[in-house]
């Protein structure tokens, strides 16, 4: 037995050599060793029979009568498939081997006769070992990478009500803010502020406040129909809607679908002055992006629309009027 301990004794080694005594010296002891065996006696054979099942590792005999062995290491290095199974050539004499070429093929190492058995043990199993750490890595890198496309999916959904949270909000916005400039369409944005929502927590508790955000959320959510529309959770009980492509004209009906829809959830709020049930205010603003603009302009000009609707008397929607600023 062999003295290194053997990290894959079910490893699959082809022997690629036209000299059938040394194919036979090679299996016969890599067989002993526990491994599974295949011999070729030629480039091409070997290639056909690895195309067809492809081996843990390579042992390559350099000259051949029909292509050489660099030549068969080249064109495995050139194929998906086969690139990544790790090549040892097997050289007669020392001179005959070209140890640049060997490495500039894409061969491993090299093992020279006559053969030094532990060497020629050693030299395989540290390449299969290589390949296995090699493997390990590239299973662990797709987890990793998994698990971080899941955590960033994560850290943008707000926990309560399953919809983008601000970080979501943020990064949206900025994109459709860039959009706008490019394509030179009005990028129109809503906010939301549930009216007396500290009192509705009052009367009814923040486990009731809570189931409250979340049927609002899907409410808004319902309200907005065009597949680019983005309802996120802007922060407490505010959201935000951002409404691509959508100037003055186009808001108003979404903006009035909204506040209905949420009147229509009928969720009881006795201590509202507004109403019996929960309401909502909005304001919205839409104007075209420009680079002389920060893109932040457009959410202060919604949320002057919001605090006009507050101040109006809340359950209902303002479009952004410029003389607003004067107020
Ligand atoms: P207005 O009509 O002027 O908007 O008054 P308001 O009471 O809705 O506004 P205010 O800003 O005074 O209160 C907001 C409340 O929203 C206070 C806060 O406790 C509550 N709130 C914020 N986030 C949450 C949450 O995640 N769950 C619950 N239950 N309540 C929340
Ligand atoms: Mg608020
Ligand atoms: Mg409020």
């Amino acid at each position: 037995m062999s003295h290194f301990s053997n990290p894959a004794t079910q490893a699959t080694i082809l022997i690629v050599d036209d000299h059938v005594d040394n194919l036979k010296l090679l299996s016969d002891m890599l067989d002993e060793q526990g491994y599974e065996t295949r011999q070729s006696l030629n480039g091409l054979t070997a290639l056909k029979s690895i195309e067809l099942s492809p081996p843990d590792l390579i042992l390559l005999d350099i000259k051949m009568p029909d292509i050489d062995g660099y030549t068969v290491c080249e064109r495995l290095k050139s194929t998906s498939l086969t690139k990544d199974i790790p090549v040892i050539f097997i050289s007669a004499s020392h001179e005959e081997l070209d140890k640049v070429k060997a490495f500039s093929v894409g061969g491993l190492d090299y093992i020279t006769k006559p053969f030094q058995w532990f060497e020629v043990l050693a030299r395989i199993e540290n390449q299969l070992r290589i390949k296995q750490l090699q493997q390990e890595l590239k299973e662990k890198n797709t987890r990793l990478e998994h698990l971080v496309k899941e955590l960033e999916e994560k850290s943008r959904l707000d926990p309560l009500t399953q919809i983008g949270n601000r970080l979501h909000f943020n990064d949206c916005f900025e994109q459709e803010w860039k959009r706008g400039m490019r394509e030179q369409e009005p990028l129109g944005l809503i906010l939301c502020d549930i009216d007396h929502f500290k009192l509705y927590n009052d009367a009814y508790g923040h486990l009731k406040g809570d189931r409250c955000l979340c049927a609002v959320a899907k409410g808004l959510e319902k309200a907005v129909l065009r597949g680019t529309d983005l309802v996120c959770r802007y922060g407490g009980e505010e959201f935000a809607v951002i409404l691509p492509n959508t100037d003055y004209s186009g808001a108003e009906p979404i903006c009035q679908r909204i506040v209905e829809t949420i009147n229509q959830l009928k969720i009881p709020h006795s201590a509202s002055s507004v109403s019996s049930h929960v309401t909502i205010s909005l304001g919205f603003a839409s104007l075209i992006p420009s680079v002389n603009l920060p893109s932040d302009s457009l959410i202060s000009m919604s949320d002057k629309a919001l605090y006009q609707a507050k101040s109006t008397g809340k359950n209902c929607f303002f479009l952004y009027n410029s003389e607003f600023v004067l107020a």
